[in-house]
């Protein structure tokens, strides 16, 4: 903790040294990884270094990681954890993980116990800060990470909830527990919202922070009006810990640790994938790994850090949706303009979902009376009309379609091959 603040006090607006010194730093132990050694020079660029997928990531783990660990040993053991929920799966001091993925895309991660309380020292500090005095922290996991198990602090006191169990359950340990901290999934936090609403639930966190989905603007709105806060946010993945929000509640990359290159992915430039280099993970060195996350790049935070404010996390690359048009051209259409079309056609509408199952069907969730029902569908369909886009079919459902412990996704493509 003392190191992390060191750090910051002395390299607060010298960013670029920092990063420079820690990527010297980096290749002695980049020497140690079969896959890296032949790269690694003290005075090389990292534009020279390949940029990986978690395909390509995956194809080479065995010769990637310092560890000597087969790709096969790390998921083995992963699986099995999960299978048994069971959340401690160690291969001597090293901690492996699952990344969350469409199915048969899943990554596996790699952190020793080093890494790991770096890691969550600084999430704590960069979260939910310092303070003397004894807090009690609610934190909503799918998967109990030993990442947080490892967490024993004096001042913070966790209590993990399992997704998998009960709203009741969750209401009846909150409303005894009364947690100063909360910290869960934008889903979750809706549902507890509306316990709030319904007086099932009676709690006044003094911080709030959303994690693991993505936090849509008019369900921030929301929780900031039930819970009459701030909703902070964390953007992290077994990939890395990789921005925070500020006091102002824009989060901004991790950029004294992190190098963030922008690979853009629409003409306008406001759209890209962040291409990572984590400068201080050893056991699996993440070099120019491009995350199939879409970030919406934001203006200059009034905060005054340097690193790159991110206005939006729009999805991943397998929520946009893809049709053809009349002239049989392939045309693309990001979440949010799904979403804002969704949201405008009625100020009721909050509670909704748009999935994309074939280049002609689209299956749409609104929770709302008829009336609301069929104005957001003419705006969806006007969407579709502005790019030429005809004979795609619009059909109502009833449910979300979308399971508590699993991410939810409110606008996706569930197309059989959208790649
Ligand atoms: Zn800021």
């Amino acid at each position: 903790m003392l190191i992390i603040k060191w750090h910051k006090w002395l390299y607060s607006n010298k960013l670029d040294e920092l990063r420079k010194k820690k990527w010297k730093q980096l290749q002695h132990v980049l020497q140690k990884s079969p896959f890296y050694a032949a790269y690694s020079n003290e005075s090389r660029s990292i534009n020279e270094y390949p940029i990986m997928n978690k395909a390509s990531f995956m194809k080479d783990f065995d010769q990637i990681n310092t560890a000597a660990i087969s790709v096969d040993e790390a998921f083995d053991i992963a699986f099995k954890a999960e299978e048994q929920r069971d959340f401690s799966s160690m291969i001597g001091d090293i901690a492996v993980g699952l990344s969350s993925g469409t199915s048969g895309n899943r990554g596996v991660f790699l952190a020793n116990e080093n890494e790991r309380a770096k890691w969550v020292a600084s999430v704590l500090d960069r979260v939910i800060g310092l303070s003397f005095r004894k807090r009690s922290v609610a934190f909503f996991l799918r998967a109990n990470n030993n990442l947080y198990e490892s967490v024993k602090s004096k001042w913070l006191s966790f209590h993990y909830f399992d997704l998998l169990d009960t709203p009741e359950k969750h209401i009846n340990r909150l409303n005894k527990l009364q947690p100063n901290i909360l910290v869960a999934q934008p889903s979750l936090l809706l549902e507890l919202a509306y316990a709030i609403e319904k007086n099932n639930l009676s709690i006044r966190p003094e911080k709030i922070i959303s994690v693991a989905e993505v936090l849509y603007p008019e369900d921030k709105a929301y929780l900031q009006k039930v819970f009459k806060q701030n909703i902070h946010q964390v953007y992290q993945c077994t990939e890395g810990f990789l921005a925070a929000t500020c006091p102002f509640g824009t989060l901004h990359f991790n950029e004294d640790f992190l190098i963030i290159e922008k690979k853009y992915i629409d003409a306008e430039q406001k759209r890209f994938h962040p291409v990572i280099t984590d400068l201080e993970r050893h056991t699996q060195p993440i070099i120019r790994y491009e995350l199939n996350d879409i970030i919406i790049e934001d203006s200059p935070c009034p905060c005054g850090k340097k690193t790159t404010a991110i206005a939006q996390i729009e999805g991943r690359s397998d929520d946009v949706l893809k049709f053809m048009n009349k002239s049989d051209k392939m045309i693309i259409i990001y979440p949010d303009f799904i979403r804002r079309a969704i949201i405008f056609a009625d100020a009721s509408i909050r509670d909704y979902c748009v999935i994309q199952q074939s280049d002609q069907l689209i299956l749409l969730f609104i929770n709302a009376d008829n009336e609301v029902y069929e104005k957001a569908k003419n705006a969806l369909q006007n969407v579709l009309l502005q790019h030429e886009i005809v004979k795609v079919k619009i059909n109502r459902i009833h449910s979300k379609q979308h399971f508590s412990g699993n991410k939810l996704r409110r606008i996706r493509n569930e197309q059989k091959q959208s790649n």
